[in-house]
């Protein structure tokens, strides 16, 4: 089959194949187009991918693409230039305005949002894959900005203690973030609502904050959370209030699948954190944990302590700041579910019967699925 990698809208860094990906659809007989600068922020370059048996092309012939690989949504104007029955596969966003031009095209549109979080999808999982360099890298930006080390250091001029992090929300992202905090030394305490959180944060030596919930209030269907009921909500922000308000650095990456993210820090908690400390709110794009934060930007909030302010970093575009490492994720990630895509002479098959392409499919044949249509949001 042809497969073709476009070259993705600035900002975005990323790209869906990179070289290694590229060598391993040629070897079995594909035939992979990429165009040309589309690995160039991510720092492939046309070279490498040209060396893995990649076609460079100026602008990708849409017309001739099986299937049509991508990190952000594409534009509706591209769907209408596939070939009939072509599929394209990536992150596809708020779908609604996609719909009607994939449907007239009969473009099967797979969206990775909407993969089943199931042990055999895990391999396949992108969003798992970015959030983890989203954890990473929510320490890192934390880390230069506190005026503190991370770690203990006992020197010869006196003992500096070890920074305190807090993680709220302990899913992918929060995970990574506990175990890199704990890599630079930092003294970690972390919480979120779903009832195998405990033993998961005690894996990573964190330390859980119990917030005295009952154990089935955050559990929600497919091992997800729900949000809580407002007198859950409110119990939890007291509890964490104490351990907010001492913690040098807290990183938040609470999530529930397709609300709004909760709000978990109020402005007065970030107030009451010691000058100099730093909040890194990685759901600032999706709403916002903490109140006040703003999606890409530092925003310096006066300390009801006295002497200074808190930084609160509403971190917005982690993954594209990991372009390198993220795109290799992301292109193996495609790579597995292309092979599902694959029958046993090489041709492209679409076998809505396996759970992960049926709930990957948002179209098919001119229709979209899932109860989806142009007056639904996915
Ligand atoms: P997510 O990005 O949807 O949310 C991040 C975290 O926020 C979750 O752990 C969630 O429980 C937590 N959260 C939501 N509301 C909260 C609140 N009010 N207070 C505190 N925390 C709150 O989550 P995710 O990283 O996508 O992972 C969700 C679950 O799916 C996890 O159990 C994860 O291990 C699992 N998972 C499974 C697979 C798989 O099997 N393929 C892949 C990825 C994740």
């Amino acid at each position: 089959i042809t497969i073709a990698a476009p070259r993705e809208p600035a900002p975005e860094t990323r790209v869906a194949l990179v070289p290694e990906v590229v060598a391993a659809l040629v070897r079995p007989g594909h035939r992979v187009l990429v165009e040309s600068g589309a690995g160039s922020a991510a720092h492939y370059p046309d070279d490498a991918y040209a060396a893995a048996g990649a076609e460079l092309v100026s602008a990708v012939d849409l017309s001739a693409v099986d299937v049509l690989v991508h990190v952000t949504p594409l534009p509706p104007g591209a769907l209408g230039r596939l070939r009939e029955g072509a599929v394209t596969l990536g992150l596809a966003g708020p779908a609604q305005d996609r719909l009607e031009p994939a449907n007239r095209r009969r473009v099967t549109m797979l969206a990775f949002e909407h993969l089943p979080r199931t042990s055999r999808a895990q391999a396949m999982d992108v969003l798992s894959s970015q959030a983890l360099t989203a954890g990473y890298r929510a320490v890192l930006e934390a880390a230069v900005r506190l005026p503190r080390f991370f770690p203990l250091a006992m020197t010869a001029a006196g003992t500096v203690p070890p920074a305190k992090v807090v993680v709220l929300g302990v899913g992918v992202a929060g995970l990574q973030a506990i175990a890199t905090a704990r890599r630079l030394g930092a003294k970690v305490a972390a919480n979120d609502i779903r009832p195998d959180s405990a033993e998961e944060v005690r894996s990573v030596g964190a330390t859980f904050i119990d917030v005295g919930l009952d154990a089935e209030a955050g559990a929600g269907p497919g091992g997800y959370a729900r949000s809580l009921a407002d007198t859950a909500a409110e119990r939890q922000q007291a509890a964490l209030a104490p351990h907010v308000a001492d913690a040098d650095v807290l990183i938040t990456t609470a999530a529930v699948p397709g609300r709004r993210a909760p709000r978990l820090v109020t402005a007065s908690m970030v107030a009451a954190m010691r000058p100099g400390s730093v909040v890194v709110d990685l759901a600032a794009a999706g709403g916002g944990n903490v109140e006040g934060s703003r999606p890409g930007q530092d925003v310096a909030v006066p300390s009801s302590r006295g002497g200074g302010t808190v930084t609160v970093v509403g971190l917005a575009s982690a993954p594209s700041d990991l372009p390198t490492d993220a795109s290799r994720l992301f292109a193996k990630n495609v790579a597995n579910v292309l092979a599902l895509l694959t029958g046993d002479d090489g041709e492209l098959i679409m076998p809505l019967e396996d759970d992960i392409v049926d709930g990957m499919a948002l179209t098919h044949d001119g229709r979209a699925r899932h109860g989806l249509d142009s007056s639904h949001d996915t």
